[in-house]
């Protein structure tokens, strides 16, 4: 890879569009590009310029106060520029840079209004993308690819950190820096978000189990009613069936009874009748006998009357009873309980003598409370299945009276059997017949109180039939209309125990009480949270695990980089510093986070500061990822080069000579371009300070490295300036806008001039 051309328009002196070209390489070295020309004229900017394109950050590198200062700030005679922009254009043909380009062009550029972008190809890319291109293709931006002026001890005096920036551009490792940086900041992001991931499942944590355990109270009262849903058809379905039986044969007794009653009342009239027909022969013969039967007759109705009212009068009694007895409901277990338990707390208490007196009333109170709970515990309740007095005294009176009539009855069934006995030859006939006829009414008589009974009887299961179904459909609700739909195909026994079971299942649904369906939905979507939360949990921690790895592959490829390389760097060091110094001895030596430390302890900075201390209280959750990001630091901080001209002790760089700072700089940039060579490298008068001796070997030594580096060298220096084969010399003109001029030298030596 090689320049093979930069564009400047609007940056400092370069107000108008200047090109500078490069000449490609030849088979053995890269063409040398000296810049040239009086103070001010702008050569510097030109570096500047370079050093900016590939993504400088650093105004003060930059030789500015901010970022606008870069644009052309006008002068006498020219206007200031809205914008910079420089464009770097390099020849990939050889693929360094691992894009598919052939011709690589990176443009940085800058308005006023401090938008900035930077392109590649003409497209827009991030900073970084650009950073990792150009450390791919070993430019190394920062450090050894642009010296700028008077920056060439710049090394020797940066602090150990500053070095270990630019060793790591020197050893190659940038790329893997890079990579690192980025996975450093992965790990802390995600990090981060497994903490929020964490927090948040802590937070929906006692809630889940919350509704976890009203759900499974849910899910237990589900089983509860399903069980006695169970039990209640069994139970309701055993006592409808029953009731249904007896009813139905209660009612088949009371059609037969009636029946019997018709088919008797039928045969009565025919009877009748009969002796009607002989009565109207003895009309006249007999009137006596005739108004006895008459009268006895009457009393007979009289009595049937009296019947009917009396089989009324018991029917009301018994339905009454009937439906007190349905009509009593259990009282609740639970109130059962709390009565009970109020009753014995009440008795607590009472232990002192000097009380006798509220002993006495709350003992009255409490037997009081107490036999009311006995007599609502009962089944029936006494009180309830008295039957209405007037109606039990009408029953009496009603059973006084048929005394009465039975006695007027038994009176004229004498009088009848006298006259009976005294007609007897003569009316045989119809006197048997009449004592058939009141054996017939008699009969009819006991049907009549049968079928009163059964009727009775009837109105009994009636009702309790009712009763059972308002009690089914209150608790069953729909499903009872199958129970009584639906015969069982088993007879249930011990149906008592069944009903104990049925109310010790509700009793335990009370206790459970009632709980609101959406828990069940909010419990469902909380758990499926939780869940998601837990995946996210582990995906994050399997994130954390796969970068972590990525860091220590990373690591593992920059030691082993860093370590060759760094090694090949010290030898060549030390074999420039002999070359240039003629002697003496120097080295790179690499210190540890510790070593630094030290260092900074002793100028006076602590740790703490140089390397935890960001002016405000760290937060708890930030002091954690720090910690759990410690281990993935750098191990090596920094780099101290030592350096002993020769005859002299070692000594700190700071008391090194001017001249001698610029060469154990030159030493070891040298160093870095032998074992690293950086595809291009402006070197801004690092010559600056050589005598000339040195100057003439700083010059073979840029000879010798042109092999490998395209080389750009800002010099006043005529030794330097011979090195070169193109030659651009750099004008400033009236209106304070620098100008090039570019010297062919080959051109020259051939007779020809320079061209601007
Ligand atoms: P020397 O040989 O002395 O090192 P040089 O050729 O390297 O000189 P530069 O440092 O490149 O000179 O140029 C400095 C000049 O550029 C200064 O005169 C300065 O005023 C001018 N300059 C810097 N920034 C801007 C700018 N934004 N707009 C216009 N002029 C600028």
């Amino acid at each position: 890879m090689h320049l093979t051309k930069i564009e400047i328009q609007g940056f400092k002196t370069f107000a108008k569009k200047t090109t500078l070209s490069f000449l490609p390489p030849t088979t053995e070295r890269c063409p040398i590009t000296a810049v040239v020309g009086p103070n001010g004229s702008g050569k510097s900017n030109l570096a500047d310029a370079i050093r900016w394109v590939l993504g400088e950050q650093s105004l003060k590198l930059l030789r500015g106060k901010q970022s606008e200062d870069v644009i052309f700030s006008g002068s006498e005679g020219k206007g200031r520029a809205g914008f910079a922009e420089v464009s770097l254009t390099m020849n990939n043909e050889d693929g360094s840079m691992p894009i598919e380009y052939g011709s690589i062009t990176i443009t940085r550029r800058l308005f006023r209004d401090g938008t900035s972008e930077y392109l590649l190809n003409d497209s827009k890319v991030r900073l970084t993308d650009i950073q990792l291109l150009l450390a791919q293709a070993n430019v190394g931006q920062r450090s050894y690819s642009v010296v700028g002026q008077g920056m060439i001890d710049h090394i020797l005096i940066s602090t150990p950190e500053e070095r270990k920036a630019f060793f790591d551009d020197a050893t190659g490792v940038k790329p893997y820096q890079i990579k690192r940086h980025e996975a450093v900041l992965k790990l802390k992001r995600t990090h981060e978000n497994l903490a929020d991931v964490e927090m948040l499942l802590r937070e929906i944590e006692p809630r889940l189990r919350s509704l976890k355990r009203q759900a499974s109270r849910l899910e237990q009262r589900d089983e509860i009613e399903q069980s006695l849903h169970l039990q209640e058809a069994q139970y309701y379905g055993h006592g409808w069936w029953t009731l249904a039986d007896q009813l139905d044969i209660v009612k088949k007794d009371f059609d037969r009874a009636d029946l019997d009653i018709k088919r008797e009342r039928a045969e009565l009239v025919e009877q009748e009748k009969a002796a009607d027909a002989i009565e109207v022969v003895d009309e006249k013969e007999d009137t006596g006998l005739m108004k006895l039967q008459e009268a006895y007759r009457n009393v007979q109705r009289k009595q049937n009357a009296l019947r009917q009212d009396q089989f009324q009068t018991e029917k009301e009694i018994e339905l009454t009873r009937v439906r007190a007895q349905s009509n009593w409901a259990p009282l609740p277990l639970l109130k059962i309980v709390e009565e009970v338990g109020s009753i014995t707390d009440g008795l607590k208490g009472l232990r002192s003598l000097k009380d006798i007196e509220t002993i006495y009333t709350t003992i009255d109170e409490l037997l009081s409370r107490s036999s009311t709970l006995r007599k609502k515990l009962e089944r029936p309740n006494p009180e309830d299945i008295k039957p209405d007095p007037k109606l039990v005294q009408k029953l009496a009176d009603l059973k006084g009276q048929e005394v009465g009539i039975k006695q007027e009855l038994l009176d004229f069934e004498t009088q009848i059997d006298a006259y009976a006995t005294k007609e007897k030859t003569e009316r045989t006939e119809l006197i048997e017949m009449q004592k058939a006829l009141r054996e017939k009414q008699r009969q009819i008589h006991l049907f009549e109180n049968r079928r009163n009974e059964l009727q009775i009887n009837l109105a009994r299961f009636e009702e309790r039939q009712q009763a059972l179904i308002r009690e089914m459909n209150e608790f069953m609700k729909d499903r009872a209309v199958e129970v009584r739909s639906t015969r069982p195909a088993e007879p249930l026994n011990q149906a008592d125990q069944v009903y104990q079971e049925i109310q010790r299942l509700r009793y335990k649904l009370e206790l459970i009480g009632g709980i609101d369906p959406e828990i069940l939905k909010e419990y469902e979507e909380t758990r499926v949270r939780h869940e998601f939360l837990d995946g996210q949990v582990d995906d994050l921690k399997k994130a954390i695990r796969d970068t972590e790895k990525v860091i220590v592959e990373l690591d593992t490829q920059i030691e082993q980089q860093s370590k060759a390389v760094f090694g090949k760097i010290n030898k060549e060091f030390e074999h420039y510093f002999k070359l240039l110094f003629g002697g003496g001895s120097c080295r790179l030596v690499k210190l540890t986070r510790e070593d630094v430390e030290e260092e900074s302890l002793s100028d006076g900075v602590t740790p703490d500061r140089a390397f935890a201390d960001t002016g405000e209280e760290a937060r708890d959750k930030e002091a954690e990822i720090a910690k759990k990001l410690e281990k993935h630091q750098d191990p090596v901080m920094g780099i101290d080069i030592q350096a002993t001209p020769p005859g002299k002790k070692l000594k700190a760089l700071n008391l090194l000579s001017g001249g001698e700072r610029a060469l154990t700089s030159i030493a070891l940039i040298s160093a870095i371009m032998a074992v690293n060579p950086s595809p291009f490298v402006l070197l801004d008068e690092v010559d600056a300070a050589l005598d000339e001796s040195n100057t003439v070997r700083f010059a073979g030594i840029l000879q010798e490295l042109s092999k490998n580096s395209q080389f750009i060298v800002v010099t006043h220096n005529r030794a330097t300036m011979e090195q070169a084969d193109v030659m651009y010399g750099v004008t400033m003109t009236d209106e304070g806008i620098s100008q090039l001029i570019s010297v062919h030298l080959e051109d020259i030596a051939n007779g020809a001039t320079a061209r601007r």
